[in-house]
């Protein structure tokens, strides 16, 4: 944490002393939100809802980031109403817990790989308190293989992003020209420690819930307009490499944020004919084990209020032991 080269920018930053690098954090665990969220994949959401919690800060930086507003985070404030709350592992762990009484489907942790270091501690306390539902690692794909291995029997289920296929796109909107290869990379350790999707076989029920997944991996590829070509580059590469062992979630919910308002293409919504020629194409491939979006999606109210809901900052001090 003094010459942090956790993620593949490599920073080099101290972050034991204060918050620096491209992920704006500290050595401490900070997040904006725990709460069930239900607008994950069917099977990720189940009856109640996916128990998510939203990390603060990310090593990739995506222009168009729907969670910009606790992603961005350079510097001690994040943008808007959004609140940043450190916590102990025995505090993140806590709040596990609770969204686990509450009947979480999983717990679900978007954004953490740049926390790892002081995440992992609490990962394994909620098992020893009782956690039993799986663990959801919602990730944007720019991570070091190495790092993954960390996660290898703790993770149950790995959510990926594949943003990009073009090194000039990733460069363009996410200053990380490498990100196919990492991501590519990444991904391969994810199906490596989870090679088959397996799901529960007694959820599906009268009420049209899905069956609960309980291992594997869902790669998530959101088209973004203008690029269509650059999401059917993806689909067959990823089909090429692991066929049906994973999962595919296809989105067409790309929403404009201010930073992508002068954009030539990331200015707009995606128009339902570059969706259908992504979808098309998945199908055309052979993919069978795909989530679609259907209907109108594009829309701010997928993005929750990153009030600090379910999170409590600790009395006690919230650096780990690294
Ligand atoms: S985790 Fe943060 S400080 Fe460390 S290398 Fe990545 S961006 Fe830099």
């Amino acid at each position: 944490m003094t010459h942090c080269v956790l993620c593949p920018r490599e920073c080099g930053a101290d972050r034991l002393h204060k918050e620096a690098g491209a992920c704006g954090t500290d050595a401490k665990i900070h997040a904006a939100l725990a709460y069930l969220h239900r607008w994950e994949e069917p099977c990720l959401t189940g009856k109640n809802g996916s128990g998510t919690v939203f990390f603060t800060g990310c090593s990739l930086g995506c222009i168009f980031c729907q969670n910009h507003e606790i992603a961005h985070r350079q510097g001690q404030t994040l943008s808007g109403a959004a609140r940043d709350v450190a916590l102990s592992p025995q505090a993140l762990s806590d709040a596990f817990l609770s969204l686990q009484e509450k009947g979480a489907a999983n717990i679900n942790l978007v954004t953490a790989a740049h926390q790892l270091p002081a995440v992992l501690p609490a990962l394994t306390l909620a098992r020893k308190k009782g956690l039993t539902i799986p663990y959801v690692y919602n990730s944007s794909g720019y991570e070091k293989a190495p790092a993954l291995r960390a996660l290898e029997k703790i993770v149950d289920i790995y959510l990926p992003d594949m943003k990009f296929f073009s090194p000039e796109l990733s460069r363009k909107y996410a200053n990380a020209p490498d990100y196919f290869s990492v991501a590519s990379a990444a991904i391969d350790e994810m199906v490596r420690q989870q090679p088959k999707t397996v799901f529960a076989e007694d959820e599906a029920n009268a009420e049209g819930t899905a069956p609960a997944m309980l291992r594997g991996v869902i790669v998530r590829l959101l088209v973004l307009p203008g690029f269509a070509d650059d999401a059917k580059r993806i689909l067959s590469y990823l089909y090429s490499r692991y066929g049906n062992d994973i999962c595919y979630s296809i989105l067409n919910q790309y929403t404009p944020m201010p930073a992508t308002a002068s954009d030539p293409f990331l200015s707009r919504a995606l128009t339902e004919t570059e969706y259908d020629e992504v979808t098309d194409y998945a199908i055309s491939l052979g993919i069978e084990n795909g989530f679609v979006q259907e209907g109108e999606t594009v829309s701010e109210s997928f993005i929750p209020a990153f009030d600090g809901e379910g999170l409590t900052s600790p009395s006690a001090p919230c650096t780990p032991d690294i």
